[in-house]
């Protein structure tokens, strides 16, 4: 119970850090100097692994990215749980064009990894980090399917997380259109 106690109390203390690091006037110029550079929109499915984290492996500021989790990143573009959020951040990024000039919704879908273990791997794959690969793979093609390969408005990309040392392998098929950011 006192072990309970102990980690309940770290969860908060790192979430209240977290809240003012967010609030704090650094990060509010930091996320707004980004966004006037980048003119992009990005949503991230990915595991409720928390070694999964995007923005401190790719430095965007937090804020930015519209993240989605779920055991292993399982999502169905289709599903009734995740159609909405896909049919909303398509209908934001449409809007966003014509608003702000943004030049694409980006769409990463993601995979984990350990180099050194594969049993520190991804456990919504049983550690399988081929299965888990092809299944962000084939989420990548559901998105091809349903907003198009020449990714006008939507852009899907695929990574792989490797978190020991949280470094990050795109995988992306060539496009007609590449990304504008
Ligand atoms: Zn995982």
């Amino acid at each position: 119970m006192k072990k309970q106690n102990e980690n309940t109390r770290f969860l908060i203390d790192h979430n209240k850090k977290q809240s003012e690091l967010y609030q704090s006037p650094d990060e509010v110029v930091r996320r707004e100097e980004y966004l006037r550079v980048h003119k992009t929109e990005i949503m991230v499915p990915k595991c409720m692994d928390g070694r999964v984290n995007v923005p401190l492996i790719t430095g965007i500021p937090m804020g930015i990215i519209a993240p989605y989790r779920s055991m292993g990143a399982r999502f169905e573009i289709g599903s009734p749980s995740f159609a909405p959020h896909v049919r909303r951040f398509y209908e934001h990024v449409r809007d966003q064009r014509i608003e702000n000039g943004v030049a694409c919704g980006i769409v990463v879908t993601t995979y984990h990894y350990s180099k050194g273990d594969t049993h520190r791997g991804c456990k919504g794959f049983a550690c399988d980090t081929a299965a888990a690969r092809e299944y962000a793979r084939k989420l990548k093609e559901e998105f091809e399917e349903v907003y198009g390969k020449s990714h006008t408005l939507i852009y899907p990309i695929q990574i792989g997380i490797e978190t020991e040392e949280l470094r990050r392998v795109v995988l992306r098929s060539r496009s007609p259109t590449p990304a504008r950011t």
